[in-house]
């Protein structure tokens, strides 16, 4: 991408509504827009980082044998009367009402209507397991809609749905979901920790939040230290070994770790003192099972290997991957911008031509640019007129990994720099190096 052909409205003053690092950082670095109160455009650089972030969550999902699907963001209000939660839901849910005077809303989660696809659908324990999920836009009448896209009205989730013919078979289908989340959250660069969690709305009493550690998270948590150095679950983990999973379950539930809603203020006083981590965090993630909750009402059932009917027992496992982008940046930046780690960089590298319009100059990132970009590499190309300062400046606020730079005096020697956005360190070296260490 030629930087001077692209769209990256960068603001140069702090924007005055944004109240944290990460919402500052995103509003200055052009990746959104605020359309109304809680309702945001993704601009084009935005736009990248959210579909690696969703990318890594659909090939984590993918592993652990869900299976995706789309479902609309309007629901009919039918279904959520069927299941009772259409008056329960209260002012949070957005509703709507079509030119028939039919009664709509815009889906603030797929419970009933993914129950509503399985039930005409699956009608036999063969069809079981069953995971369907989708990465699709979300509706909630927050009150109190702040921070970006950390909160916002209208935002992104990964909702799963699991379906077993049994409890235990229930908690296998969570199991799966717990340790697929240990394995996302990692690749995104960032440490959740799984927390004992209220079921809110969504009903059901098995419940985990994960969590990331922040200064400016909304929950208040309570854990154990040495969560921060557990062992994430390898990528060739047995997703259809019930023991292999029980045994990551167990081992990232065995120490203290609760949300304020699930405080035991006895128990975690019991921890050692040393021990005792209490902070603040960001829900990034949460899973429930809640058995019959929806299949009861909605009648959703499966004929068993005994030849009777039986209520399907569901699990439902959300990601905000909206929220997952500020999570990042609140977890990786400095006073000079932001710090991707590579997973979801918007681009692999940066070519800055510090004197666009020299021959030298030029012929040297044209060359860098096509390698890296024939080889399959993300490569934003700073080819515009800037100042020197100024494209360091937002080379370094975008957070790009490695900033290849070429300049007269090194490239007149065949030599450009390359210089770590991470840990700021710099290196000369030849062209062909610098292309080669993409590669
Ligand atoms: P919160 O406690 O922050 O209000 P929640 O518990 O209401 O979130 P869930 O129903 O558990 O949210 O939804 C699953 C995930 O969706 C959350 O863990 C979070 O990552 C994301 N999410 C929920 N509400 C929002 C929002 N208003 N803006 C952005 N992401 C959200
Ligand atoms: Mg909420
Ligand atoms: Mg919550
Ligand atoms: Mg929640």
């Amino acid at each position: 991408m030629r930087l001077s052909r692209y769209f990256m409205p960068i603001l140069k003053e702090n924007p005055k509504e944004a109240e944290i690092v990460s919402h500052r950082l995103m509003l200055r670095a052009g990746m959104i827009r605020q359309q109304s109160q809680g309702i945001y455009s993704w601009l084009p650089l935005g736009k990248r980082v959210l579909d690696k972030v969703n990318n890594i969550i659909r090939e984590e999902q993918n592993r652990a044998g869900a299976i995706e699907l789309s479902m609309p963001t309007l629901q009919s209000a039918e279904l959520w009367q069927e299941s009772g939660r259409y008056d329960a839901y209260g002012k949070e849910m957005l509703r709507i009402t079509d030119r028939q005077d039919r009664p709509m809303l815009y889906g603030p989660t797929n419970e009933e209507m993914v129950t509503d696809i399985f039930r005409s659908y699956v009608k036999s324990y063969k069809s079981l397991p069953l995971n369907l999920y989708h990465i699709q836009l979300k509706f909630r009448d927050e009150i109190r809609p702040r921070f970006g896209t950390m909160r916002s009205r209208e935002f992104m989730m990964k909702d799963a749905y699991s379906f077993d013919l049994t409890r235990e078979g229930a908690e296998h289908s969570y199991n799966k979901m717990f340790t697929a989340y240990l394995r996302t959250f990692d690749r995104l660069g960032l440490r959740a920790i799984p927390m004992r969690a209220d079921t809110g709305p969504i009903g059901g009493n098995l419940s985990h939040e994960f969590i990331i550690l922040a200064d400016t998270g909304e929950s208040e948590v309570f854990c154990h230290k040495d969560f921060v150095n557990f062992d994430i679950p390898a990528e060739g983990t047995d997703f259809d070994s019930v023991e292999g999973l029980k045994a990551v379950f167990d081992k990232w539930t065995s120490l203290y770790a609760a949300t304020s809603e699930m405080h035991d203020e006895a128990a975690f006083n019991a921890v050692p003192e040393g021990d005792r981590l209490s902070a603040r965090g960001i829900e990034v993630g949460h899973i429930f099972y809640f058995g019959t909750k929806y299949s009861e009402p909605m009648g959703a059932k499966v004929q068993g290997p005994d030849g009777k009917e039986h209520t399907v027992h569901m699990g439902s496992y959300g990601i905000g991957p909206t929220r997952l982008v500020p999570a990042i940046i609140e977890a990786s930046h400095d006073e000079n911008g932001i710090i991707w780690p590579a997973s979801v960089a918007p681009f692999d590298a940066v070519v800055i031509n510090m004197k666009a319009g020299d021959a030298a100059c030029d012929a040297a990132c044209e060359k860098i640019y096509a390698a890296l970009s024939n080889a399959g590499k993300d490569v934003l190309y700073d080819d515009t007129d800037d100042r020197a300062g100024t494209k360091f400046a937002t080379a370094d606020l975008i957070g790009v990994p490695l900033q290849i730079i070429a300049g007269p005096r090194a490239v007149a020697s065949g030599e450009v720099e390359v210089k770590d956005r991470k840990t700021g360190a710099r290196e000369t070296m030849t062209i062909d190096a610098a292309i080669n260490k993409l590669l």
